[in-house]
């Protein structure tokens, strides 16, 4: 094709976790036996109560258009979540449903930037955040953070970053890739600094089901009103009740905030599937066990995995206390060669895992630190078993 396309278009990378994926995947279908630890996504199924939920709503007629920022009960049913979870109290008219959390921090910042507008947030990062603040017209101001330091920013970081242009911070606890778990005390640090700098702030929830060791899940939004009010909330059933196919997120914010994406929304995907809307009543609502179950499963992969990590020569991992990811800290074997391959970046590392151990995880390049690359225990432990066992008998143990 000879014609000009879009320039905002064309800047656009490709997500790197999801062509990762996409290329374990396709070595597995050619019949190799590869072990991923590349996935975003619980293995587990969808439990049955709400797969029920859905079929339920297909027999029963719930196949139509909903209200474009998703349906009386559905929005009913997370005003209870948030109030009884999180102890936050929202009025229908403070939610919007989307087609999945991504949606949902698509329109929240479509709704807030103006161009040039500033937004920061930490490196390691998830991997749609630059992007997506990019696509909305913002500029991206990334914040290193040490594993020293949990990967974890206070005020002390955001206030040497802010500038005249600084729109809004995105905190993502518990964190994709870190599994870093922000305190009440931190929270409280990053509240303060931006109620004092009347700065918005999205809080990326949506892991928030599955943090261990019995520490709780604190809203940065429930801290008092105030901070309340500059809070933007994302929060979904992706991660928490194995829906990440059935794509629903949530919004809980101001309501003038609300009603801009609830706008944009409605003039570019109207509402979230009718079907996944009913099951997500179900999810939020319903019985809770599966929830539980699946979040000890994770809790002694989380331990496995980080445990063999430590065992291997040359690598090392700090136990992460949320979601389901270890960030890998292979630098003492960059500049080295192992059988041939010099490393020299995260790229050559996650290659040298692929070609040698068959085994898929994504560069910490995605994330934007080069040291790491990034593990998901999303699968089963004969899989972390024989995986880090390939990488062990490749380099060597402690
Ligand atoms: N936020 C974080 C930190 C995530 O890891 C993900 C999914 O990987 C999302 C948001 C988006 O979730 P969803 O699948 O509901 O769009």
């Amino acid at each position: 094709m000879n014609l000009e396309l879009s320039k905002k278009g064309l800047a656009i990378e490709p997500s790197v976790t999801l062509a990762i994926s996409a290329k374990a995947t396709a070595l597995k279908n050619a019949g190799e036996d590869i072990i991923n630890f590349s996935v975003g996504e619980p293995d587990f199924n969808t439990p049955k109560n709400i797969q029920n939920a859905g079929i339920e709503a297909i027999t029963s007629g719930i196949t139509k258009y909903t209200p474009a920022s998703g349906t009386p009960n559905l929005k009913a049913a997370i005003c209870k979540k948030l109030e009884e979870d999180n102890g936050l109290i929202y009025k229908p008219s403070e939610i919007i449903v989307s087609n999945g959390g991504k949606h949902s921090l698509y329109n929240a910042l479509m709704a807030i930037l103006n161009e040039g507008d500033e937004v920061m947030f930490s490196i390691p990062y998830w991997v749609s955040y630059p992007e997506l603040v990019n696509i909305a017209g913002g500029k991206p101001v990334m914040i290193k953070t040490l594993e020293e330091n949990g990967f974890k920013f206070s005020s002390s970081e955001l206030e040497a970053n802010r500038t005249s242009k600084t729109k809004a911070i995105i905190i993502n606890s518990p964190s994709n890739p870190t599994g870093a778990v922000y305190s009440r005390e931190e929270l409280e640090d990053i509240a303060n600094w931006a109620v004092k700098n009347n700065i918005i702030v999205i809080s990326d929830e949506l892991y928030e089901k599955l943090i261990y060791d019995n520490k709780d899940h604190v809203s940065i939004a429930s801290l008092n009103e105030d901070i309340k009010d500059l809070t933007i909330l994302i929060n979904g059933v992706s991660k928490a009740y194995a829906m990440t196919g059935w794509r629903i997120g949530y919004t809980a914010g101001n309501e003038k905030i609300i009603k801009i994406m609830s706008n944009i929304q409605s003039h570019t995907t109207s509402n979230p599937s009718s079907i996944s809307q009913h099951a997500s009543i179900e999810a939020l609502s319903g019985n809770q066990d599966s929830l539980l179950n699946m979040k000890k499963e994770f809790d002694k992969r989380r331990i496995q995995m980080a445990d063999l990590i430590n065992s291997i020569k040359g690598l090392s991992a700090t136990l992460p206390e949320g979601a389901f990811y270890i960030m890998l800290n292979y630098s003492q074997l960059k500049g080295k060669e192992v059988e041939g391959t010099l490393i020299n970046s995260s790229l050559d590392f996650s290659n040298l895992l692929l070609d040698k151990c068959k085994v898929a995880v994504v560069p910490g390049i995605a994330f934007g630190d080069d040291n790491y690359v990034r593990l998901s225990y999303a699968t089963s432990l004969e899989n972390i078993n024989t995986g880090l066992g390939r990488i062990k008998d490749l380099l060597g143990s402690k």
